[in-house]
């Protein structure tokens, strides 16, 4: 998923936005037409589909630099960001961080009720915001042993409705 999925995506038990989101492994897109998508951010930011709390609780766990950087800029850029008449030019870093990033293996969580959801678990890049009843149980735990080194143990352990136990 890239981020700009964060500006809209909310926990579907509880509803509560943003998600924490731990990001495990990242690649980097190539984009043709950035100004076309600097102009299409502009208009959400002033329909207040972005969501500037989105940008707050991302860590990313990966070794890419090139995904820090970006966060950072975007983070910069948005807070100084004029709701009236932004310059296209102004709002670049913004899509290289909303779109020129695809976040292959992730985890996002809950911080009201506590879920996880695994990003990339059974189709890379692809976050499975499901019901309790229409989780794979197996899969869930399967997707949380093999990263466990790298999620914390917060997600780990210490979520809902799966987890693994702490000595296991
Ligand atoms: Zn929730």
């Amino acid at each position: 998923m890239k981020p700009w999925l964060l500006n809209i995506l909310a926990c579907p038990i509880c509803k509560e936005h943003p998600l924490t989101t731990y990001v495990v492994q990242v690649e980097t897109n190539r984009l043709k037409d950035k100004k076309g998508l600097a102009g299409e951010l502009i208009v959400h930011h002033q329909k207040g589909v972005l969501s500037e709390p989105s940008l707050e609780p991302v860590h990313n766990l990966s070794k890419d630099k090139t995904f820090d950087k970006r966060l950072t800029k975007a983070r910069q850029v948005f807070a100084s960001l004029s709701r009236q008449k932004p310059d296209p030019m102004d709002v670049v870093p913004l899509v290289e961080y909303f779109h020129g990033l695809e976040i292959n293996v992730g985890a996002l969580r809950c911080e009201k009720c506590k879920r996880f959801y695994p990003i990339g678990s059974r189709i890379a890049s692809i976050p499975e915001l499901l019901p309790d009843s229409g989780r794979d149980q197996k899969a869930d735990l399967a997707f949380l042993r093999k990263h466990r080194k790298v999620l914390p143990d917060v997600i780990v352990t210490g979520s809902e409705p799966v987890a693994l136990d702490a000595d296991h």
